[in-house]
């Protein structure tokens, strides 16, 4: 059987290094990082993750603060809140929670927060530099998959990956951190042709679809590593992944399962892209 690699097991101690950090900054008397979220309407899933991301911050020791504005709220009021945000030199990093409700400009509203505070990694300056290969904020999910391919033991240098899903948050640019670290990288979406037969031929595979249990061993390549993002919810209410944990785990040499695989890490991507900010933010103006 595969190795399983649990996110679960590396956020904990990631987590605790953050943690650690934190506290340290706390004794020393100096700033505590903080991460401000912005949440418009009530999107039951939006509203859950919202509360994941306060519940991580504090368990890390740093600070949240949640603004969560009306469904109704106009792009202006959404702007102002952005703006005032970039403003403040307590804040170190906005999360703007995604999707809007219907009406609002998302990519107007994102390029409204500073790059500097950008810790979602989806402003276009951001975007840009990871895909010049240059020091940036990259997007949480993509962060943490490159993490556990780390902790797998995969070094992705010449090898044929393939992602399947070309998402902005997601597959896109997991695809450029994959080519920036030397893979030979495929992306694959809802027109490829023969997928079968690429996945079949993919080193390591990112799964990030959102369709259950959707690669079986059809899909996966002797010794492959294979990371499954997708996140469903089963008829019966339990989680389940884009890939079928129990028809391919024999097969690969490392697989990451759901839950506790991806999303996890996704979180702690956040808290470390929080951190971040607040060292820069801290080196740039010179001191506390
Ligand atoms: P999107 O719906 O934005 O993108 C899905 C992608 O999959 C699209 O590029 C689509 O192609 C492609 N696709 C859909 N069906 C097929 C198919 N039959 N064959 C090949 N490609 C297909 O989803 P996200 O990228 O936002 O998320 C993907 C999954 O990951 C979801 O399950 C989501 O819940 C999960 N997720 C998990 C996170 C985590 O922290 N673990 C974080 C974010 C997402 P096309 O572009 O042509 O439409």
């Amino acid at each position: 059987m595969g190795k399983i690699i649990y996110g679960s097991e590396v956020s904990s101690e990631l987590r605790e290094e953050l943690r650690l950090e934190a506290e340290h900054l706390k004794q020393e008397g100096k700033r505590i990082p903080k991460l401000a979220v912005i949440l418009a309407g009530d999107n039951p899933a939006s509203l859950s993750y919202v509360k994941g991301k306060a519940k991580a911050c504090e368990a890390a020791g740093i600070l949240e603060e949640t603004f969560h504005l009306d469904g109704s709220v106009s792009q202006k009021e959404l702007e102002d809140l952005i703006h005032q945000c970039n403003e403040n030199a307590e804040i170190d990093g906005i999360l703007l929670q995604l999707p809007l409700p219907a009406g609002l400009d998302e990519n107007h509203a994102i390029e409204q927060i500073s790059p500097h505070k950008d810790v979602d990694g989806l402003h276009p300056l951001n975007f840009g530099k990871v895909h010049l290969g240059i020091p940036a904020f990259v997007p949480c999910t993509p962060l943490g998959i490159m993490e556990l391919l780390k902790r797998m033991g995969c070094d992705c240098d010449g090898k044929n990956a393939v992602v399947v899903g070309r998402s902005k948050l997601v597959g896109e640019p997991a695809a450029r951190l994959l080519l920036n670290a030397n893979a030979t990288v495929t992306i694959c979406h809802s027109h490829t042709k023969n997928l079968k037969e690429i996945c079949r031929n993919a080193d390591i595979l990112i799964a990030a679809v959102g369709k259950p249990r959707f690669f079986n061993h059809e899909y996966v390549k002797e010794g492959a590593y294979v990371i499954d993002v997708g996140i469903n919810r089963l008829a019966d209410g339990r989680l389940t992944g884009d890939v079928d944990f129990e028809d391919v785990k024999d097969l690969c040499a490392a697989i990451t399962p759901v839950p506790k695989g991806v999303g996890p890490m996704t979180i702690t991507m956040l808290l470390e892209n929080t951190m971040k900010a607040y060292r820069e933010a801290v080196n740039e103006s010179g001191g506390l």
